[in-house]
């Protein structure tokens, strides 16, 4: 069965709609996926019903969470199964990253204008049509504008990536409120590509240790952020602290050149988050 753990719909910044996606992953031979859309489960409904017959969608989402060390702070990505979409405490957490996420997007955009950048709020807005705001949203524009040709090109320092002038921070929630807001909301948490270094700066190894303390479940070993060395080093830590590994895709539509299924999980992975969680269970599309 392939199993891919790590997917962005149209209620974040991927460019396809979470039922289309559905039947996307059924249409590549997928056996079970997981909708992990940053910081919201708006795309959850519309997944569920439009599962193809024998799918079986993981309910999870993509936290934006941040590490504040003694001298350093870095943000991180944490993968979160299977928890409840109605635990108040968690809901009221990702609402306030969601609200941090727009006031963030519109300073950038601000800041672009300034510089006679042509981009424009309202416009973003539209075309994000209600979903978690990101940069991928403002690569998405710059491209409309005829300024770059692909968001690999946005996502340059002279634009919106890493040292860019027009780069915002949003307010992320601390690591170990997330891994206790999703334990509490009956979920099982996986650290997303924790050694892509491609994106800048990554924990440092210590905080593994700490993290799994914490209730952390699993490592996104096989991702396309991360090269072969590092693929190795997250199965080497996840061998010592006793968490499992996982391979995604982290599709994001037409944003990235990675194919759906481009990375997969095995079954017994699949297997630890099912029968950790408590807050959502996994559902598969009826035959007939
Ligand atoms: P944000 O969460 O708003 O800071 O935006 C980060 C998102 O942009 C992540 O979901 C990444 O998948 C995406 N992203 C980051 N770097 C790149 C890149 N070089 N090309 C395409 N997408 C990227
Ligand atoms: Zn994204
Ligand atoms: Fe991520
Ligand atoms: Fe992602």
């Amino acid at each position: 069965m392939t199993i891919d753990l790590h997917l962005h719909s149209t209620a974040s910044d991927g460019t396809t709609p979470p039922d289309e996606l559905m039947r996307l992953a059924g249409a590549a031979g997928l056996g079970a996926v997981a909708l992990t859309d940053h910081d919201t489960t708006a795309g959850w409904a519309a997944a569920t019903q439009a599962l193809p017959p024998g799918l079986t969608l993981i309910r999870g989402a993509e936290l934006s969470c941040r590490w504040h060390g003694e001298s350093e702070s870095i943000a991180l990505h944490l993968l979160a199964y299977l928890f409840d979409p109605a635990d108040e405490h968690l809901v009221a957490a990702l609402a306030r990253v969601r609200e941090s996420r727009l006031g963030r997007a519109e300073r950038m955009v601000a800041l672009m204008r300034a510089d006679g950048i042509d981009v424009n709020w309202a416009d973003i807005l539209a075309h994000a049509d209600g979903g978690t705001v990101g940069r991928p949203h403002l690569a998405a524009a710059l491209i409309r504008a005829g300024l770059v040709a692909d968001t690999q090109e946005a996502f340059s320092p002279r634009w919106i990536g890493n040292g860019s002038p027009y780069r915002v921070p949003k307010d992320d929630l601390d690591v170990f409120e997330a891994l206790r807001l999703v334990q509490a909301a009956g979920g099982v948490t996986v650290f997303a590509h924790p050694r892509a270094r491609v994106r800048g700066r990554v924990v440092p190894k210590e905080l593994f240790a700490q993290l799994a303390a914490a209730g952390l479940d699993g490592l996104e070993a096989d991702h396309h952020d991360h090269s072969p060395a590092e693929r190795a080093e997250v199965r080497r830590i996840a061998a010592q602290l006793g968490l499992f590994v996982t391979g995604s895709s982290d599709f994001h539509g037409t944003h990235k050149k990675v194919r759906i299924g481009e990375f997969t999980t095995a079954p017994e992975a699949l297997e630890r988050i099912v029968a950790g969680a408590t807050g959502a269970t996994p559902v598969t599309g009826v035959v007939g």
